[in-house]
């Protein structure tokens, strides 16, 4: 039992490919793959060469020897996986798309967003010599969900940013940050002065709930909580009252899982990450004692995956309760079996603890301009579909957080699908010379490193684009764009601005012992790149 892959695993698949022996799975390719939780090292197959593990971008993987007492599920996991699909046959497989190089005359390429989705997508171009890329945000900071999602106690998930700075240095990368297209620069002006613009714009919007109360003081998405705790400037200013002892989330997804266990950390365990200094001190005076994430289905199709579960499970500090509302827990599956077990444990008294409740939904917010109470009924789930029963419960709390999904929102000037909130595509192409990738292009859903093929498939069809000559020469230069560009927003941060500010805030953490402490506010960025740039005469 050589390597084993641990909770941060993206699921960029680095390691498949690194792997001679082909013993890393699901693969790319395989069936399975774009809805697995993560992939297993093949105990029976594994060589322990460990080149798995260098190829890892976010060290998921090691040695079963190097594994500490919370990390010793992941071996059962595997085990359980393997048994399920034995992969007997052991072929290679042809995992990355084989794409024709391109060493032409210089081609650029506009990619819009620049998060997990852009950085792969740039990743993939930049592969070919003849390419180089402008990566577009409207936030003065890039790396997307890195930055701005993944929760501060997951520094190993956001290690996948070194990745990031590799890619910055690849010949032919640029930055155009703080700059909105549709507002700042038209998707006209990409296509006039690029030969392909790749939308990469996430799913920014959160779903709401529909119900009465909703829109009260206290009820907010967890969006805008995961956006305050990180720094995101959008949302320095959300409503967050921890005054009282209990916050209840909707939705048990991975980013429900992600702010109960913020909510309910150690502040001072929170201070060795980059968590916002706002949050941190709002977190220091908290009075939250519990967190209730509510399921409105059963334990077996709880949305969270097994890894952040097993995660949560290992806690040392916070308590995690099972209530399945006395019923018994199938235990078919992995998850299912874990949440029977933590079902039987006894809560210790005087610690903080998380409650996943299963069949579960709110129907009714209650409050008098504030959040006092949510009303909660319990479910049936049936083959027509979940049930409300008129078994109803008052729950009272003074935060109710939705965390049932993103949607994505239209691209000006681009087709756009209401039902799925995402662009239409054929594999990725939306139309010689414009394309889509990450959740714009599938929805909501997989890991950082899902990116990754999905990026391979969108370039693949750029390239192919280009070798048949479909994409238009540009009328433009870069140079004419980026004037347009600095013109609507002159405080517009490049390449080189982006390192400095990263600079200034990894220096500011190292003062603190902390990775990095963020800038929040985008005046302050662009004070900081100006001041340092001017003080060494750039
Ligand atoms: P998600 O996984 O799609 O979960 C959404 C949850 O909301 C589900 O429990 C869903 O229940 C529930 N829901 C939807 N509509 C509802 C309603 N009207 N009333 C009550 N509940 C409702 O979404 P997410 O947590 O936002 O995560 C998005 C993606 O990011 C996922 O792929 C996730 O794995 C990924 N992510 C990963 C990590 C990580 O790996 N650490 C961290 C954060 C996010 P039903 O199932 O019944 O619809």
């Amino acid at each position: 039992m050589p390597y084993v892959v641990t909770q941060s695993c993206c699921g960029d698949a680095s390691c498949v490919v690194a792997c001679p022996v082909n013993c890393i799975h699901p693969a790319p390719g395989e069936p399975g793959f774009l809805e697995s939780e993560m992939v297993y090292v093949d105990a029976a197959a594994c060589v322990d060469c460990g080149a798995c593990t260098t190829a890892c971008p976010v060290d998921a993987i090691k040695p079963h020897t190097m594994l500490t007492e919370a990390e010793l599920p992941f071996i059962a996991l595997a085990e359980s996986y393997y048994q399920e699909f034995p992969h007997a046959d052991r072929l290679p497989l042809a995992i990355v798309p084989k794409v024709e190089r391109y060493d032409g005359a210089p081609v650029r390429v506009a990619i819009v967003g620049a998060g997990p989705a852009a950085m792969y997508a740039a990743d993939e171009l930049l592969k070919h010599p003849g390419i180089s890329v402008d990566v577009i945000d409207q936030l003065p900071t890039p790396h997307g969900l890195v930055r701005a999602g993944v929760a501060p106690d997951h520094q190993r998930t956001k290690a996948v940013a070194k990745l990031f700075d590799a890619i910055e240095r690849e010949r032919g990368f640029g930055y155009l940050l703080g700059v909105e297209v549709g507002r700042d620069i038209r998707h006209d002006d990409l296509r006039a002065h690029y030969h392909a613009v790749i939308y990469a714009t996430g799913a920014s919007r959160d779903r709401t709930l529909g119900i009465e109360g909703e829109d009260m003081a206290g009820s907010t998405s967890a969006t805008a909580v995961v956006g305050w705790y990180n720094g995101h400037p959008d949302h320095q200013d959300a409503y967050v009252d921890l005054g009282g002892d209990r916050v209840v989330v909707v939705g048990n997804g991975n980013v429900a899982l992600d702010v109960a266990r913020v909510l309910t950390a150690d502040p001072g365990a929170l201070a060795t990450t980059d968590i916002a200094d706002l949050a941190l001190a709002t977190l220091r005076g908290s009075a939250v004692r519990e967190v209730v994430v509510l399921g409105r289905r059963g334990p077996e199709h709880a949305a969270f995956t097994m890894p952040e579960l097993v995660g949560l499970a290992n806690l040392t500090d916070v308590d995690l309760v099972v209530d399945n509302g006395g019923a018994a827990i199938p235990e078919n599956t992995p998850k299912t079996r874990l949440l029977a077990e933590l079902s039987r444990r006894t809560p210790r008294a005087g610690r903080r603890r998380i409650v996943l409740r299963f069949h579960a939904a709110p129907v009714r917010i209650l409050g008098d301009g504030v959040v006092d109470a949510v009303e909660i009924a319990r479910t049936e789930t049936t083959p027509e579909g979940i049930v409300l029963t008129d078994d109803r419960e008052l729950l009272a709390t003074t935060m109710v957080l939705r965390s049932v999904g993103y949607r994505g929102v239209p691209v000006p000037g681009l087709p756009f699908d209401e039902a799925s909130a995402t662009v239409p595509h054929d594999h990725g192409r939306v139309e010689p010379g414009v394309y889509v990738t990450g959740w714009i292009k599938r929805g909501p859903s997989g890991f950082i490193g899902t990116n990754k093929t999905c990026a391979q498939e969108t370039v693949a069809g750029l390239i192919e684009d280009l070798l048949a000559g479909r994409l238009a020469q540009p009328r433009g230069g870069r140079e004419e764009l980026v004037r347009k560009a600095r013109a609507a927003r002159p405080e517009l941060i490049d390449l080189e601005g982006w390192r400095v500010l990263d600079r200034i805030e990894r220096e500011r953490g190292r003062e603190s012992g902390r990775p990095r402490v963020k800038f929040t506010e985008p005046a302050e960025m662009v004070a900081a790149v100006t001041g340092a740039t001017s003080a060494t005469g750039r």
